[in-house]
């Protein structure tokens, strides 16, 4: 497998210069554009990796489905789905239309902007600290890896100028669906987008989802497999964007992408993958990091469809 990541990653490096890196939050801007890597571990445990697999990178939206399951854990499924949806959207991940037309005031799922700003207002803990904290113990958990935080200068960016989800925030407060401190709640979840990992940590954390939970490698359950099955098939039908169901036809592979570039990917009962490659499509999604899954499930037969 090794030689076809590095050959994979050449190939598909090239696709950069059709996409962007997000600058709308202005730390991000700084990203190489031409940054390429996958990381992959096996149901045995043999890992493997190509490009730059080892930089560390902002996971933004992919902090979604694990925060999504910190609240699940925390607080059940009739809490968590009372505040969020189970639909895709088809819209983009930072739309705001759908706020006011969805009858059942409640953002239609836990992915989108929205949504992960109501699933963060659920996490507990007296202050933010408390709560940041209990959010990097679940990841450093599930990523076997205790060097993971939060880099300040991309969260301080994305607070001095994230009004789009200051007001859908505002917004939410307003039809119910969140209580508490607004400015705390925001603070919270720019705090959660800027933690910073590596392609490695990704493709960690996924094996443990693409076990139900039980992490081959550490030999122990490490999340309830329920849990585990409701944000595998809401990372197949939302986790791409607006992009979801594109991807789900060419790649076929439970996913949650972040506008840092990385995308974490769970091949059930086999593959736990990451990506990052910072330039992204217009959607969102990092152009050459799709192209990679793409070129891997195709060779390796992983879709799940
Ligand atoms: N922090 C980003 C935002 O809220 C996350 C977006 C993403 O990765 O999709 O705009």
């Amino acid at each position: 497998m090794k030689a076809f990541l590095d050959e994979v990653v050449i190939n598909s490096k090239v696709l950069s210069v059709n996409g962007n890196v997000a600058n709308y939050i202005p730390a991000l801007g700084k990203a190489n554009s031409e940054d390429l890597g996958i990381a992959v571990y096996d149901h045995e445990g043999n890992f493997y990796e190509a490009g730059n697999s080892d930089k560390k990178f902002t996971i933004q939206s992919v902090s979604k489905p694990l925060v999504f399951l910190l609240a699940l854990i925390d607080q059940g499924e009739e809490i968590v789905f009372s505040k969020v949806g189970m639909e895709p959207t088809g819209d983009p991940f930072n739309s705001i239309i759908r706020l006011e037309t969805f009858d059942k005031h409640k953002p239609l799922n836990p992915f989108i902007n929205a949504g992960a700003i109501s699933i963060v207002s659920l996490v507990k803990g007296e202050d933010n600290i408390e709560k940041i904290e209990k959010i990097l113990s679940f990841i450093r958990l599930l990523a076997d890896n205790e060097n993971i935080n939060v880099d300040n200068s991309v969260f301080l960016s994305e607070k001095v100028t994230g009004d789009r989800n200051r007001s859908m925030l505002y917004f939410l407060k307003a039809i119910g669906n969140i209580e508490g401190n607004v400015e705390e709640i925001l603070d919270l979840y720019f705090m959660q987008c800027a933690i910073k990992a590596t392609c490695k940590d990704l493709a960690r954390i996924a094996l443990v989802l693409a076990h139900g939970g039980y992490d081959p490698i550490r030999k122990k359950q490490i999340l309830p497999k329920r849990a585990t099955q409701i944000v595998n098939s809401l990372m197949a039908t939302c986790g791409m964007y607006d992009e979801s169901g594109e991807f789900a036809v060419k790649v076929g592979i439970p996913s949650k992408s972040g506008v840092g570039g990385g995308i974490l990917s769970v091949v059930p009962k086999r593959y736990g993958i990451g990506v990052f490659g910072p330039s992204l499509d217009i959607k969102g999604n990092s152009i050459a990091g799709v192209k990679v899954l793409e070129s891997l499930s195709d060779k390796y037969d992983l879709s799940i469809y």
